[in-house]
């Protein structure tokens, strides 16, 4: 069968995706098409590209970048800026890996969709990329003046200063080049900062050249819209082209029969003395679906659970604080494994790598416990089956999953259709020995290991920056005074390109929808309220395939400040330090054997009415119908009967969890600043920032030394906490599931809540310290998180819908403008809770600090003075209709509505909101300058960052915390 310039290579139907599949090839050019057709709305397609690098230049990153910033057809300076401004997109993004490249969009709406796709097809093959787009994107000489200071500069060249600041990331990155020596995974397709400045317009030009033609793409279509018309639109793109041969093949990596060792340095604060290690296996093909899935499994009985052993032993070493490495990779070519250890003593990397290896072998010796063996396979083949990709489209996933496969010209059906390599597993698992014989193949006799020891260097951050600056200052005075004007030059054409605004015409191609597409009326979440005794039952009816997901909630309104820090350990020790009737190993295994999952969290939000904090700890699970008794019944073993007396392992979980916390403050700077801006606008900002901030993290480093010191005391606490929190009074249970699943575990639940402790407590009030006018929060990093914020409803701003509209725009216009493409941040947004007023404005991976205040100060007259087209305006409402109407899995609509009927955010509120805000006009952007302009002389802020950020704080009077 022949259509549109394809022919059809096969077709199959794919149970477990409820989908139909067909495979094309065009005729002409050889490119590849994977169509899927089913009843999800929320249609995804891709194109991606192999695109191994040859070097560490970043010059796929830098390219992922650069064609997105304009092309043949839609000649704007960043079209894919103007569709996240106004399209209904669900997802809309493009990555790099390192060896292809993807970009993929989704949208529920088909007309948004088709827009998407044209944008994006015309975007990598007709690419612009001129020079400038290249030195924007890619890196630069920003000079002012001939004899100035000049710096490097580059959208990437940050973000990648940003990525080599976080150790992190510098552990997975050298674990992986570890085990592929002289190989492409052996290098960063990222881009090394001091290798991207290598990098030349013409290399960059040829990449393109070479790897960005469709007899190298791979094409990907999955949802409810037409197939014909998919083929019909890629054919007429690739009717301009002829066939090309590629080499872009990704070599098999040859075992090696030495294992490596390997130290590498980071990037330390001052006095931190610990180090990271991971010890790393290069495994076997991803395509096996057989091995890759008893491998998943492997991964889960070695480290998913509590009391897996390979876990326990790291944990319970005192080695180290928590475990590192990524586990099972398994997205190129070949997999591989990688584990270890954080806060270590450096000198004790082989000490954990024997510990590793000693640990395996006495589990391939002493055998594999059967119930291990039953959790494992649960847990991997529930979500094969839910296939809950949070707020990823399903699509996507099913992309990325087929890409790992179908890139190396493997089957891209080879993980998906996974019922026969699942009950491949089963049979062999029952024949016995199964995974100690994988422990042994693949960890034990595998002699292709490398030990990577990344070690503190406390100036090597300074050594970088002097190095960079004596780099340009060897440039600068190369050069002859000409010479030096000529890039001075160059400099001010950039600037001024960057702050040219598009064109009306050039604006006007891009395709948008216009009001008259969008619908008028919100889509309402089924919900069904009811008491239980004293409890109130929510109940959402929704299509689960089986599933029920549940949320119990416990009011916190009676936990005094002083124990608030406590409540996620409480949390956590509740689900992992075994109870009456199993000790936490045995605990952790049913956890895994019965269910999808149980967890404990915090949930602060503010109520429509009155600004009043809702405070909950929320215990939430998920099961099959089957299971469904199961659930029900550890939830009730827990809660009644977890066991708080084992010092020993709650010290180990507290230091596991402040080391989660440290590790994920430069990477998330931004969550820590807008979570510190937010804790003095509101007292459930508060809440959120002591159970998750920088106060979390002071309390954490506290609690470390008081279960040395003093564990009967935190064991009263937490025996307290049990009290004042697990009771019914105020409690609220939430289910979300079709309605054949309910019947089965309404009756459950209900048994549940109607057991739990009737204990009285009075509600606490707590009283929040003031934080801080203007704060900075200092890390060892080269890159900055600025932010600044405050309460629009204490300044008098009365909440009205357009203000969404406004935000989307400032945030993609003016904010992306002058923080991103002028300030050379890799980010910056603008947030407002209309529940509680609380406004941030927070940057991303940002080299300033002082110029991004000034920014944000000038939103005020920006509103005031931008004269906003039809277009503009229009492109903003749709964009911020697109937000509110999110496209979630069943379990986030769930949550979602449990989360409105909590706040009071009712159907006739949510109605009245979209209304004005599909009747905003710029006359709204004009009133809300007026609000802003209180911020700007108001606002706290609030930096986390390093390098000239000391100085900052101290000539304006700062009040600087040395957090790392
Ligand atoms: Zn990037």
């Amino acid at each position: 069968m022949q259509l549109h310039g394809f022919e059809l290579i096969d077709e199959t139907n794919l149970e477990e995706l409820s989908s139909r599949v067909r495979r094309w090839r065009h005729v002409v050019t050889g490119a590849q098409l994977l169509s899927f057709c089913n009843a999800d709305e929320n249609k995804v397609f891709g194109v991606s590209f192999r695109t191994p690098p040859g070097d560490s230049t970043g010059v796929a990153h830098i390219l992922e970048h650069s064609v997105l910033c304009g092309s043949e057809r839609y000649p704007v300076k960043e079209p894919f800026v103007e569709l996240l401004k106004g399209s209904l997109q669900t997802f809309l993004n493009a990555f790099t890996y390192p060896d292809k490249t993807c970009y993929p969009v989704a949208s529920t709406n088909l007309q948004d969709f088709r827009n998407l796709v044209d944008v994006y097809l015309d975007a990598v093959f007709f690419p612009r990329i001129d020079e400038n787009i290249f030195r924007q994107e890619g890196w630069h000489i920003d000079a002012e003046t001939a004899d100035g200071p000049w710096n490097y500069k580059g959208v990437v060249y940050n973000e990648m200063k940003g990525v080599y600041s976080s150790p992190e990331s510098v552990l997975s990155e050298q674990s992986q080049q570890a085990i592929f020596p002289e190989h492409v995974y052996g290098l960063d397709s990222g881009g090394n900062p001091e290798r991207i400045l290598e990098l030349t317009y013409e290399q960059f030009r040829d990449f393109h050249r070479r790897f960005y033609h469709p007899g190298n793409g791979r094409f990907f279509f999955w949802g409810d819209d037409p197939e014909e018309a998919r083929l019909e639109h890629i054919g007429r793109v690739l009717s301009r082209f002829d066939r090309l041969d590629v080499d872009s093949a990704v070599p098999l990596m040859g075992h090696r029969d030495t294992p490596r060792l390997l130290e590498v340095p980071f990037a330390a604060g001052e006095g931190d003395t610990r180090g990271m290690v991971t010890v790393n296996w290069l495994l076997d093909e991803t395509v096996d679906a057989e091995r890759n899935f008893a491998l998943h499994m492997l991964e889960h009985i070695l480290l998913g659970m509590p009391g897996s052993p390979l876990r326990r032993a790291l944990i319970e070493s005192g080695l180290g604080e928590d475990v590192a490495g990524v586990g099972l990779e398994a997205e190129l070519r070949q997999m591989y494994f990688s584990v270890g250890l954080k806060g270590i003593d450096p000198a004790d990397a082989e000490r954990v790598e024997v510990l590793v290896m000693d640990t395996l072998a006495s589990l391939a010796e002493e055998g594999v416990p059967s119930d291990a063996i039953e959790a494992a396979f649960n847990s991997v083949e529930f979500s094969l089956r839910e296939n809950n990709t949070g707020r990823y489209p399903r699509g996507l996933a099913v992309m990325v999953r087929s890409l790992t496969t179908w890139l190396y010209d493997g089957d891209p059906l080879a993980l998906l259709a996974f019922e026969k390599p699942l009950a491949a597993i089963r049979d062999a698992i029952a024949a016995g020995g199964y995974f100690e014989a994988l422990i042994r193949r693949c960890f034990l006799d595998n002699a292709h290991r490398a030990t990577v020891s990344l070690v503190p260097d406390m100036t090597l951050e300074a050594r970088r920056e002097e190095a960079e600056n004596k780099r340009i200052e060897k440039v600068q005075s190369a050069l002859s005074p000409s010479d030096r004007e000529a890039v001075v030059s160059l400099a001010a054409t950039l600037r001024a390109l960057q702050e040219a605004p598009d064109s009306p015409e050039a604006l006007a191609t891009i395709p948008r929808l216009g009001l008259e597409d969008l619908a008028r009326e919100n889509r309402p979440i089924p919900i069904e309220e009811r008491t239980s005794g004293d409890v109130t039952v929510l109940f959402h009816d929704i299509d689960t395939s089986g599933i029920v997901y549940s949320e119990l909630l416990f009011d916190l309104s009676a936990v005094p400040a002083r124990l608030l820090p406590l409540v996620p350990l409480f949390g956590r020790a509740l689900l992992e330090m075994g109870t009456a009737r199993h000790d936490f190993v045995a605990l952790g295994m049913r956890i895994a054997a019965k269910t999808g999952g149980i967890e404990a969290d915090t949930l602060f939000a503010t109520t429509r009415a009155g600004r009043k904090p809702v405070a909950h700890m929320v215990v939430s699970g998920k099961a099959t119908r089957d299971n469904a008794a199961a659930l029900v019944d550890i939830m009730h073993e827990v809660l009644h009967e977890a066991l708080f007396d084992d010092a020993e392992r709650f010290g180990r979980m507290v230091l596991e969890e402040k080391a989660r916390q440290e590790h994920s403050l430069v990477p998330s700077g931004h969550g820590v600043v807008s979570s510190r801006l937010r804790a003095s606008f509101s007292m459930a900002g508060w809440l959120d920032e002591v159970t998750g901030g920088i106060t979390y993290l002071m309390a954490l480093r506290e609690l470390a030394e008081r279960v040395r010191d003093d564990w009967q005391g935190v064991r009263d606490d937490l025996e307290t906490l049990r009290t004042l929190v697990l009771r019914r009074s105020g409690a609220l249970c939430n289910l979300t599931a079709d309605s054949a699943t309910a019947a089965v575990a309404m009756p459950l639940f209900d048994g549940l809540v109607a057991g739990l402790p009737d204990t009285a407590a009075d509600a606490v009030v707590w009283a929040p310290d003031a934080l801080p006018a203007a704060e900075a929060l200092v890390v060892p990093a080269q890159v900055n998180y600025v932010g600044k914020g405050a309460n629009l409803y204490d300044l008098g701003y009365a909440y009205h819908g357009s203000v969404s509209v406004v935000l989307k725009h400032l945030r993609m216009a003016f904010l992306w403008d002058r923080v991103r493409v002028q300030g050379g941040a890799y980010g910056a947004f603008c947030a407002f809770d209309r529940m509680s007023g609380a406004f941030t404005q927070v940057s991303y991976r940002d080299p300033n600090v002082e110029r991004t205040l000034d920014v944000y100060d000038k939103c005020a007259e920006y509103l005031r003075t931008v004269e906003l087209d039809d277009a503009a305006l229009t492109s903003a409402i749709v964009g911020a209709i697109g937000d509110l109407d999110m496209h979630m899995l069943p379990d986030a609509r769930g949550e979602a509505s449990m989360l409105r009927h909590l706040t009071g955010d009712t159907e006739d509120v949510r109605q009245t909101m979209r209304e004005q805000m599909l009747a905003t006009t710029q006359r709204h952007f004009r009133e809300f300058a007026d609000v802003l302009d209180a911020v700007a002389r108001t606002g706290r802020v609030c930096v986390l960052g390093g390098g000239s950020l000391d100085a900052v704080a101290a000539t304006r009077g700062w009040q600087a915390l040395r957090v790392l």
